[in-house]
């Protein structure tokens, strides 16, 4: 999560979130044959079932360890974190997109000057790519950035909620999606699994994608962003809970299947306070998501609140809730799914 506020520049987006609704498209319940969806519930079970604290543990405590530093943006202790991502992507046999003949998408080191980021070095978007069976032009993101602050004075700054829960968790989601492929049942909408840097100097990887997208935004269906998803806030202290943000903003039926895809399976507190762009927070803006928005994609982004770790050296893979982040993990594994698998592409129908 970035710390400084982003200058208000898009009045655009601004306008108010309206009752949320689905376009009934007139089939009943009885239309599907129970057999089918069994199977395709069955499929789901056992790709959700993967999702597992203890992996999201073993991987945090690596990508979230001193050695990596801080994983500053171009730094060699980023460039660390993001081989042993690689290595993990490559170990469950899942590819980058053709594309881009590689896992690594470069984001220059002159974007990012040109963009306040100073003397930042070279450094690299990480994506790894799932094909889709059925409609495989039509992409479904799901992004996190890897990179954080660094190390200040000799203190490594580890990042472990800020993003390395989200780093992590878009990782398990993979895996999930890659076992329900190896069984035979891999998502229709292809899945894009974003691994954006430079996102705590000013969003710069996500902004260096959605202008030299590697599939073109408009078969971008949705961004489903998370940063930060395993901790929790004074405020909501022990609860289950996770804040949603700009879930309605340009789609009216993307909340509706997020909330759908909660109630079915951890039902958490979904929590809207941030949700709404004149907040003083400005949390809309303050993620990686708000690259695809600006771009008309819809986006919803996962986030705990500010915590007293926040940006602090404290913020520690000791201090994880790792089953309340497998319970977040799941929620955007299941919406993914739920968007990758539906019949129609979710509708772009707001401003
Ligand atoms: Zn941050």
């Amino acid at each position: 999560m970035r710390k400084i506020l982003i200058p208000l520049f898009s009045v655009a987006l601004l306008t108010s979130c309206g009752t949320a609704k689905v376009a009934n498209d007139g089939k009943s319940a009885t239309d599907s044959s129970p057999k089918i969806s069994s199977k395709a519930e069955k499929a789901f079970q056992a790709a959700y079932q993967t999702i597992s604290a203890e992996d999201l543990k073993k991987n945090l405590y690596v990508i979230a360890s001193d050695e990596m530093g801080g994983r500053d943006t171009g730094s060699p202790g980023q460039k660390k974190a993001g081989e042993y991502m690689i290595n993990f992507y490559k170990d469950l046999g899942i590819s980058y997109p053709k594309a881009l003949g590689s896992y690594y998408q470069k984001v220059p080191a002159d974007f990012m000057k040109k963009r306040g980021g100073g003397n930042l070095p070279d450094s690299e978007n990480i994506l790894a790519f799932i094909e889709g069976s059925e409609k495989p032009e039509e992409i479904i993101v799901v992004s996190a950035h890897y990179d954080h602050v660094g190390t200040r004075n000799g203190v490594v700054y580890n990042g472990a909620d800020d993003d390395g829960s989200g780093t992590v968790g878009v990782m398990e989601i993979a895996k999930a999606f890659q076992a329900a492929k190896k069984a035979g049942n891999g998502p229709k909408r292809s899945i894009l699994f974003l691994h954006v840097t430079g996102e705590e100097h000013g969003l710069f990887g996500s902004e260096f994608y959605t202008d030299n997208p590697v599939f073109p935004l408009a078969n971008t269906v949705v961004d489903l962003n998370i940063d930060m998803i395993g901790r929790d806030d004074p405020e909501n202290r022990g609860k289950q809970y996770v804040y949603v943000i700009g879930s309605e903003m340009l789609s009216s039926q993307l909340k509706v299947i997020n909330e759908a895809a909660n109630k079915k399976t951890n039902n958490l507190e979904l929590n809207y306070k941030y949700d709404d762009p004149a907040d003083p927070q400005r949390l809309y803006y303050r993620s990686d998501h708000y690259n695809f928005a600006k771009n008309n994609v819809p986006v919803a982004f996962f986030f705990d609140g500010i915590h007293e770790d926040y940006h602090k050296p404290t913020d520690d893979v000791e201090k994880i809730d790792y089953a309340l982040l497998q319970k977040r993990t799941q929620l955007v594994f299941t919406t993914a799914w739920d968007i990758a698998n539906s019949p129609e592409r979710i509708v772009v129908d707001k401003k």
